[in-house]
């Protein structure tokens, strides 16, 4: 296999053409003797990470990714769904499909690789002869990311968490690709919208590496909770086929439905989420949910402390005033938990540059 930079070539192969002009099926393998990963009952194993490529003729490339994390389970129901429909007709240019991105994680059904602990999105640019998660962030820039123009990554809250569904882009580096950005978020037509200047996890996440190979980044938060969140796949799957359309790699949208109206927030820097503070574990009563506004200084949970019941609970209030977008999910909290996840209407800056003068 080709990877853009001489001597770093991928030790994951696979027995398919990635640049055939056919629907193919297969497997990338993952080779799990290289860092004695295999285990006592075999010794040359490998594991095999499905993935689906549509080529037909000329046109842009996509490619796009569920199982990023193990357990975020809507977008890898959407992307098996999708491969079993597409055709090579139905294609112009090419689609290249991951639905299970960190194979270990999700055959685990964790967010975490179990071979290595990796979290995929906290591992780009990745390494021929590192871990095996870094092996697959590597297989993924390095031979994927170059081949396509568009990526689209579909997350959702994982066990710990649930999101209000929504789109998600980076904020593009140049002010004229704003435009563009925002029209593949309406395109898309999630409820919520999300820009985000910093990912995360950086350079490290698919943002960083979509960044250095040129690639315009799309991803998702789809439900969460440890559970499919109807509604969510839903709007996402019709939301996924529109996109590809607007984008040129679909003949056909696929979809008769329109998008949703998008309302395009950012959200507030890490500091200004809303966290536990209390001096000890205890029940969470959230007092707001998915989508309520909030102000700065509002009481929004309550700490309830089981082992001296009788003590009065503990306020949670908000630090800054907002949508909330994501929640907890378990309910036995403490000091340094996040709660909520707040977000903001997002201004575009060149409508600020117009304003201010
Ligand atoms: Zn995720």
């Amino acid at each position: 296999m080709n990877s853009n930079s001489p001597g770093r070539q991928s030790k994951i192969w696979m027995d398919l053409d990635l640049d055939a002009e056919r629907k193919q099926v297969g497997f990338f393998r993952l080779p799990l003797a290289v860092h004695d990963r295999s285990g006592d009952d075999a010794g040359y194993n490998y594991e095999p990470i499905p993935f689906i490529t549509i080529r037909n003729g000329d046109g842009p490339g996509v490619l796009l990714m569920a199982g990023n994390h193990g357990n975020e389970y809507e977008g890898q129901i959407i992307l098996m769904k999708l491969v079993q429909e597409l055709q090579v007709d139905d294609v112009c240019g090419r689609i290249i499909v991951l639905p299970a991105a960190n194979a270990p994680a999700v055959r685990a059904d964790r967010r975490n690789s179990p071979l290595d602990d990796g979290n995929l999105n906290r591992q780009f640019p990745g390494a021929p002869d590192g871990g095996p998660t870094a092996m697959i962030a590597h297989l993924i820039e390095s031979a994927l990311l170059t081949r396509v123009d568009y990526a689209v990554d579909l997350h959702s809250g994982s066990l710990s968490a649930e999101y209000l569904p929504c789109a998600v882009v980076a904020r593009p580096p140049e002010s004229a690709r704003i435009d563009d950005a925002l029209d593949r978020l309406r395109v898309f037509g999630m409820p919520i919208g999300m820009f985000i200047e910093h990912s995360t996890g950086g350079d490290h996440a698919l943002i960083g590496a979509c960044r250095r190979q040129g690639v315009h980044h799309l991803s998702t938060e789809l439900g969460g909770g440890g559970s499919v969140s109807r509604e969510a796949l839903r709007i996402a799957e019709h939301g996924l086929r529109r996109l590809l359309h607007h984008v040129g790699v679909l003949r056909r949208p696929l979809t008769a439905q329109p998008p949703q109206e998008c309302r395009v927030l950012r959200r507030v820097p890490a500091s200004d989420y809303i966290y536990a503070d209390s001096s000890e574990r205890g029940l969470f009563e959230p007092l707001v949910g998915l989508g309520d506004e909030v102000a700065a200084g509002q009481t929004v949970g309550l700490i309830h402390f089981t082992t001296t019941p009788w003590r009065e609970p503990e306020s949670v209030t908000a630090k800054v005033g907002g949508v909330v977008l994501c929640r907890r999910v378990p309910a036995r909290t403490g000091r340094g938990d996040c709660v909520f996840v707040i977000g903001r209407d997002w201004t575009s800056p060149l409508a600020t540059a117009v304003s201010d003068r």
